[in-house]
């Protein structure tokens, strides 16, 4: 993260939680990947081998295995003032924003535009 810009005129913004996108995810039956006896890496490795095979069989075959499916909303926090995905950064009650030693960093903002958040929203 690039150090806040300078604030000539102090600016508010509130965050919201925006949908950005939908992906869908499938949980496999347990012995497709031995989740007790196995390291995250080898999970993996399992998993990527039983996606392989799966993604054939549904080529050939109609599924009768109990095979979960879920769609799985991906939300992004947004800024309203620059409309950027929130990200949080400390301003101080100066000109430009900086601390110093008799004002500290006390107001939360958003890292991109300096918009100091308004109290409420997500
Ligand atoms: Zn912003």
């Amino acid at each position: 993260m690039s150090t806040p810009t300078t604030i000539m005129q102090p600016k508010t913004c509130t965050v919201t939680r925006v949908l950005v996108d939908a992906t869908v995810e499938i949980t496999p039956p347990s012995y497709a990947y031995r989740y007790w006896r196995t390291t995250p890496e080898e999970r993996q490795a399992d998993l990527e081998r039983w996606v392989k095979e799966f993604q054939a069989f549904l080529r050939d075959h109609r599924s009768q295995d109990a095979n979960i499916l879920s769609v799985v909303p991906v939300y992004e926090n947004r800024c309203s003032a620059c409309d950027r995905e929130y990200e949080p950064a400390m301003y101080a009650d100066t000109p430009d924003g900086h601390p110093t030693a008799e004002r500290p960093a006390i107001h939360e903002g958003c890292a991109w535009c300096g918009a100091l958040r308004e109290k409420g929203g997500a």
